[in-house]
């Protein structure tokens, strides 16, 4: 029996157990058969492209209507580097200069995007090189099978559905690999690579698969062998022992009944055996997961973070579809609160379409609140639709990312002048309460005087972790020097409920660590009013906080 470990990034706690199947890299091969000329050799590119796009469409459809708009996204990803002009024209200007076929014109210019893309510092398009070199992936793979049909030389896989439940074991898996392979069969995927953000993981995590990354001990001699996949411990059993299997066998079935047990808290209040109460809400990012977090039981939304109408596109999303997208929680919540946070636009987010200048330290740069400011028209759609929203529910409007009292005023004057024009126009809007994120020591250390501006404060742990102890949140080589019980990090807390409450603000945790039921007594004790956690982790928490005294 061999044990190797790495990163759990679906479905935690889980037990997968089947035959490993590894999955090995698709490896295109330059064609040997010569160019025809030009207009040959680009119309079979086009067909092939054409082809794709249709069935990039068919399952953008798909997603949107069963997994919702972050998976959707996906494919609309793909769409757009269908159409991308650059990339398209660089195909012709192979064939036309070089001569070359279809499949070798398409092989030399997206594999010069996807390195170009892979060796950018920025990780979000580091990310994304994974999606171009997919679409390459299937425009090939369209490509050589016309080329195979017409030498009858095209050879089928063997369906993986016909080796019963396996576990696959990748290097890397792309968006379309994932569709393609994870059949009801699949019990687990095990990667070498792989990343908790790229469209695979966000692909995995909708399907509900349980999956693990980097796990370094991945290799092609597992092919075939039994496995056990463990989530909660983050580690596989490669031909596990008798003594394993047993204990996992324990594991599965209490497992079950603890999803049994937690689904019955649903309609119950959160609150302590002494009768201390707590709201739990869910943090959301797309319209689609309010549905989600009603199923978990959530009390509301405690953070919809908007920027998922602002990414994977190539424009700006007007007054009236963001209006829509804001309604549509609102509505789906029936009268709990949702807190909606303008866009944390910035750091790792950067849509290519807003022409956002490269920054040395983007972390601590025109992020969140500072961009908005830059940019008051940007901002001023985006609060328009979010006072004509929140005449549907209950909203509560948040900023992000404030480090001083100016800010806060400059926002409230915008936004009342958002309201002056809306009432000019005769349309119909409510003003929300107001709140603010504290996530930057400077917003935990003036609590008093911003608290008096608002009625909401939002401690959003993971950025103030991060801009306190100055930890990379998304370097997982600071793994070892990131305390999430720092005192430091406490402290900045307690200051924080303790000036909302003087000031009569809820205070709520939106952070991450909210999920942490190993902190839950320790956040009761701060008098934190409410913990907003991801939709998966409402129960969970509700069951902590119900087991206490
Ligand atoms: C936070 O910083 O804790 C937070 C909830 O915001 P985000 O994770 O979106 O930065
Ligand atoms: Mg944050």
């Amino acid at each position: 029996m061999k044990v190797a470990y790495g990163k759990h990034i679906s479905v935690a706690g889980r037990i997968a157990e089947g035959r490993i199947c590894f999955i090995t890299e698709k490896q295109f091969r330059k064609s040997a058969r010569p160019a025809e000329g030009y207009e040959a050799e680009a119309a079979r590119f086009e067909t092939a492209r054409k082809k794709v796009i249709l069935q990039q469409n068919t399952l953008y459809e798909e997603a949107l209507a069963k997994a919702g708009q972050s998976v959707a996204e996906i494919f609309a990803s793909h769409i757009a580097i269908l159409h991308d002009e650059t990339l398209i024209k660089s195909v012709h200007r192979q064939i036309a200069r070089k001569k070359v076929n279809a499949i070798n014109a398409t092989l030399a210019a997206f594999r010069n995007l996807e390195k170009e893309m892979a060796l950018s510092e920025d990780r979000m398009l580091s990310e994304r090189a994974a999606d171009v070199k997919d679409v390459a992936n299937l425009l090939l793979d369209f490509l050589q099978e016309e080329e195979g049909d017409r030498n009858g030389a095209h050879e089928k896989e063997k369906p993986l559905r016909d080796k019963g439940p396996v576990i696959l074991a990748a290097e890397d898996l792309t968006p379309s690999e994932v569709l393609r392979l994870s059949g009801e069969n699949v019990q687990g995927i095990i990667l070498k690579n792989g990343s908790g953000t790229s469209h695979a993981a966000i692909l995995l995590r909708s399907m509900n698969l349980p999956t693990m990354i980097r796990c370094e001990a991945v290799s092609r001699s597992w092919d075939g062998k039994t496995a056990i996949l463990d989530t909660a411990q983050d580690c596989v059993y490669i031909e596990p022992d008798a003594q394993i299997r047993k204990e996992m066998r324990g594991r599965k079935i209490s497992a079950r009944r603890k999803e049994a047990l937690l689904s019955g808290l649903k309609d119950l209040p959160s609150e302590t055996k002494s009768g201390r109460k707590i709201r739990i809400l869910a943090n959301i990012e797309t319209p689609r997961e309010a549905a989600t977090a009603l199923q978990n039981g959530a009390e509301g939304i405690g953070l919809l973070r908007t920027e998922f109408l602002f990414l994977n596109r190539d424009t700006y999303p007007d007054e009236e579809e963001q209006y829509r997208a804001y309604k549509a929680v609102l509505q789906a919540m029936r009268g709990k609160p949702v807190v909606i946070r303008t866009m944390d636009i910035g750091a790792d987010k950067t849509p290519s379409y807003m022409d956002m200048e490269p920054e040395r330290n983007p972390v601590l740069g025109l992020r969140a609140i500072r961009f908005c400011l830059t940019r008051p028209g940007l901002f001023k759609t985006q609060l328009r639709a979010i006072l004509r929203a929140a005449a549907h529910g209950n909203a509560i409007l948040l900023f992000p990312m404030i480090t001083s009292l100016s800010e806060v005023k400059t926002c409230k004057k915008i936004l009342r002048a958002c309201e002056r024009e809306l009432k000019k126009e005769k349309k119909k809007y409510k003003m929300p309460a107001l709140g603010i994120m504290v996530e930057t020591p400077a917003a935990a250390l003036c609590a008093e005087e911003l608290a008096k501006e608002v009625s909401y404060l939002s401690i959003g742990t993971n950025d103030l972790l991060q801009y306190t102890c100055a930890v990379d949140r998304d370097n997982s080589r600071l793994d070892a020097f990131t305390n999430e019980a720092h005192p430091a990090l406490r402290r900045l807390m307690q200051m924080t409920v303790d000036a909302g409450h003087r000031n009569h603000c809820t205070v709520s945790i939106c952070g991450e660590i909210g999920a942490d039921i190993s902190f839950t007594e320790d956040f009761l004790k701060m008098g934190v009013d409410e913990i907003s956690v991801h939709p998966a982790a409402v129960l969970p928490l509700r069951s902590a906080v119900r087991a206490l005294d």
